[in-house]
């Protein structure tokens, strides 16, 4: 197919998260030259394909086929793609169905290389992402299948279409706070362990603490207070417990064990310093660690030939960053694999009128090119 015909097909298949709308069955087609290998988990469809070229490395092209519900106030039928001043509208078309249709066609087109490459799709990204790419990889390290290199190709540009790669990904630290005072009257606070008041010397040490400076590639690692709920309503009761939330988005300098000791030191020996003559305060942390941060080494030989291939298309030289959320780059750096991210731009993922330009798909094709062929 031509590139924009493919990606009109893709993009003309609902495939709401974590349903594949039957797109991995239609890739296996695609690519009749590649193995493939199947792997189903509780509902969620996995797809892995690979064909040996050499004896060289192996790089794997990583993405989703699944996409977030389409919600309100699209111009047109999110699922009916429509082609406008050289965008082409429809949910996915750069969340990712135009990183899918980039790796398609450089991997249909391909006739030599230097190893071995693959392409692992999955189904449950933007859902859990609990039964997807984590789950196949597990399956390729037993089998001894993992990649030396894998590029995500999720949407990674800022303002123009090869301004930015993703060598790493912050983690997210999330954290709730308990905090247990006595519920008293209003007119007696003598008599009273208010815990909104206890947390009011506190606040100012926490809210947007940084615990770290943050470097060239990552942001420092501040934290940010989510919700703080207490109290009954009324303005005669003073509460019993309040309870705080809060998140973390933390480079690999920081780990959520400096984050227990901050927080613990703060309600605990700092308190009794800040309030002398108070009693010790009462209270539960509880954190989880809901995706690791990683980083890529900058010079790794990945890096290098995707940064030159981005270039020769585009004449950008790529800003290497580590910001935005997680994404699925994070469980092929925790098997060891060196991995990076690139796509189209990113300014309309998951919004109303997600659009990507026709001729930024053209250049992440020519990109990949240029990529496979420098290995
Ligand atoms: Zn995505």
């Amino acid at each position: 197919m031509e590139d924009k015909e493919l990606f009109l097909a893709l993009l003309n298949t609902p495939s709401i998260t974590p349903n594949d709308g039957g797109l991995l069955a239609f890739v296996e087609d695609y690519l009749p030259n590649f193995t493939a290998k199947r792997v189903d988990v509780d509902g969620v469809k996995n797809l892995f394909l690979y064909r040996k070229f050499g004896e060289g490395v192996h790089l794997c092209f990583a993405g989703h086929v699944d996409v977030v519900p389409p919600g309100e106030g699209w111009e047109s039928d999110p699922f009916e793609p429509v082609e406008k001043d050289g965008f082409i509208y429809a949910r996915g078309a750069q969340d990712m169905k135009s990183g899918v249709c980039a790796i398609l066609q450089i991997c249909r087109q391909v006739t030599h290389f230097n190893g071995t490459l693959s392409i692992l799709l999955t189904s449950d990204e933007e859902g859990e992402a609990k039964n997807g790419t984590a789950k196949v990889l597990e399956i390729l390290n037993e089998e001894k299948l993992l990649p030396d290199f894998a590029i995500v190709a999720e949407p990674t540009c800022e303002k123009n279409f090869g301004d930015t790669i993703k060598i790493g990904r912050r983690g997210s630290i999330n954290g709730t706070i308990e905090l247990m005072g006595e519920q008293g009257h209003v007119a007696y606070p003598q008599n009273v362990k208010n815990p909104i008041h206890q947390i009011a010397t506190i606040l100012p040490k926490i809210a947007e603490h940084a615990f770290d400076e943050g470097d060239s590639v990552f942001a420092p690692s501040k934290l940010v207070i989510t919700d703080i709920k207490a109290g009954n309503n009324v303005t005669n009761v003073t509460p019993k417990t309040l309870k705080l939330m809060f998140n973390v988005r933390n480079s690999p300098s920081t780990k959520i064990e400096n984050v227990e000791r901050y927080i613990r030191s703060i309600f605990g020996l700092l308190y009794l310093v800040n309030n002398p003559g108070k009693e010790q305060l009462k209270f539960n942390l509880e954190l989880n660690e809901s995706a690791k941060p990683f980083l890529t080494d900058k010079s790794s030989i990945l890096i290098a030939h995707l940064s030159r291939s981005i270039e020769e298309v585009t004449g950008l030289v790529p800003e290497l960053s580590a910001g935005g959320g997680t994404s699925d780059a994070r469980f092929f750096a925790e098997f060891g694999v060196s991995v990076a991210e690139f796509g189209v731009m990113h300014d309309t993922i998951h919004a109303a009128n997600e659009r990507c330009y026709l001729s930024h798909l053209r250049g992440l094709i020519n990109v990949f090119k240029l990529l496979v062929e420098k290995f």
